[in-house]
Order: C-alpha cells, then structure tokens, then sequence
C-alpha cells in the first residue's frame, strides 16, 4: 500500500484559532493526515471544545495577544513539531477615521502574537532540531487594500516576519513559511458589503470565493516533509485574484 500524502503521523500540531473558520478547517486537515491536534482558541470559545472532540485532540485556551496566556499555553502543549498561527481579526476602516484602538487592536491579535507564540515555541523546536511554522498572511499584506491599512499592515509584517525567522531557524531544522488566502468565506468576510463581495468575485480567475478547506490543504503540504526544502516562502492561495 502507498503511503499517505503528506503524511503527519507522529506529529503534534497546535493551532490558534481552531473554534471556526480556516483554523477549524486546518485542524480537520492535519487530523485526517495522521497528526495529533492541540486546538486553541479565546477563552470561552465554546466551538473550541466542539472542534477538539471532532478531531479527538485537546482543547486549549489562550488569547494569544497575552504573553503570560502564550506561555501557559506553550508549557500545556509539550513539545509541539507544527505551530499554525492562524487567530486574526478585522477592524475595517479608513485611515482618515482609524481609532488608534483599532489600529492597535489588530496589529495585537494578527501580528504581535506570531511574534509570542513563535518566541515560546522555537527554542523547543530548534532544541529538537525538528519544527514547521506555518503564519496565516493574506493578499491583502502583499496588494494592500481600500479600508484595510491596520489588517495590510500585519499581514505584511507577517511576511517580514516569516522570512527573518526561516533565515534564523533553518540551520536548526525549522521551518517557517506564510500562506496569504484571497478571499475565502468565513465569519471574517461574511460582514462585508455585497458590493465588495460582488467586486472580489469578478476579480478571482477561478470565478468562486475560496472555501476554509482550500487553505488547509495548502497549510497542510507547507508542514509536511513534501515541502522538506521550502521555508521562508509565502504561498498564495487566491483562486487567481492577486496576480
Ligand atoms: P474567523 O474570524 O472565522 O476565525 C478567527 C478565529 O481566531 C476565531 O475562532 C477567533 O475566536 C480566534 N481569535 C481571534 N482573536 C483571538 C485571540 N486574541 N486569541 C486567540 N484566538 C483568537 O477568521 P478566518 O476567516 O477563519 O481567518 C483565519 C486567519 O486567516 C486569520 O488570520 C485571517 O486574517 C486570515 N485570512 C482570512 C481570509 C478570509 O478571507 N477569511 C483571507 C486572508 C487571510
């Protein structure tokens, strides 16, 4: 018999915002390939418990923009082979009309706590010398977009980000690669105005929104051993919309 694609058996993986969405897709994903899931999610995140017990692995809660919660939540884990971080949030808006909350708010959730997480976790990881980190970036880091200053900015210190650990962490064995989604339907994009979902859906050559599983499969191949030899790459996964 042909061993699986990809296979994660053996391997531990750990998975911020794992109650919904891309992260609950990716949690799926990485279970049918074999690894053993850690799903973790906001304090109180009810579908967190769902999720685990879907993919028989453990639910673990942190809000991640906490350094005191990312520790607790690194020490809980073990020694953890696959770090997703994929918890993020929008605040749309104009700069002219940007709260500073606002702006700080979501550089927190999507970008400091790549910076946390990736702290706790890679000295472990390069102890080991074993470890893939896959950053959930997006189109809109790389292409920027209308209402989105704070949300580009993340996602695009997300690639910085990436591609300075990959240089730092692969002598030591560790993996560090970004997948930036176009448009995929989530709660996240559910918000947005028809006519900006009319407008992203002319521009995707592929003629349909990305579903969560289309992330996960990416997300999967990036930390797995068929891609032994990528790191500090950012994979596109828009359907055609970005290029
Ligand atoms: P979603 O809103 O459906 O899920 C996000 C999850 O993150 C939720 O479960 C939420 O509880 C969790 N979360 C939020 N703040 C947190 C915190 N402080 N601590 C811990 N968990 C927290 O979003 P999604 O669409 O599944 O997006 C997942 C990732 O993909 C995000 O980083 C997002 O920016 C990125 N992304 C999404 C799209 C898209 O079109 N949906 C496109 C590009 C990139």
């Amino acid at each position: 018999m042909p061993e699986a694609y990809a296979s994660l058996e053996g391997k531990r993986a750990l998975i911020t915002g794992a109650a919904r969405g891309i992260g609950r897709a990716i949690a799926a994903q990485l279970k049918g390939a074999g690894a053993e899931v850690l799903c973790c999610d906001l304090p109180g995140t009810s579908e967190n418990e769902e999720v685990a017990r879907e993919v028989g692995g453990q639910a673990l809660y942190a809000d991640v923009t906490k350094a005191d919660d990312v520790e607790k939540l690194i020490a809980e884990a073990g020694d953890i082979d696959i770090l997703i971080n994929n918890a993020g949030i929008t605040r749309d808006g104009l700069l002219a009309r940007m709260s500073e909350e606002d702006w700080r708010a979501v550089i927190d959730v999507n970008l400091t706590s790549v910076y946390l997480m990736c702290h706790a976790a890679i000295r472990g990881m390069m102890k080991r010398r074993s470890g893939a980190i896959v950053n959930l970036s997006s189109v809109v880091g790389l292409h920027g977009n209308f209402g989105q200053t704070n949300y580009a900015a993340s996602k695009a210190g997300i690639v910085g980000f990436t591609k300075s650990l990959a240089r730092e962490a692969g002598t030591r064995g560790v993996r560090v690669n970004a997948v930036a989604p176009g448009y995929i339907e989530t709660r996240l994009t559910d918000v947005l105005p028809d006519e900006v979902k009319t407008k992203m859906l002319e521009a995707t050559s592929l003629g349909r929104f990305g579903q969560p599983e289309d992330i996960a499969r990416a997300v999967h191949f990036l930390c797995s051993d068929e891609a032994a030899y990528i790191t500090g790459e950012v994979l596109v996964v828009d359907g055609g919309m970005a290029m």
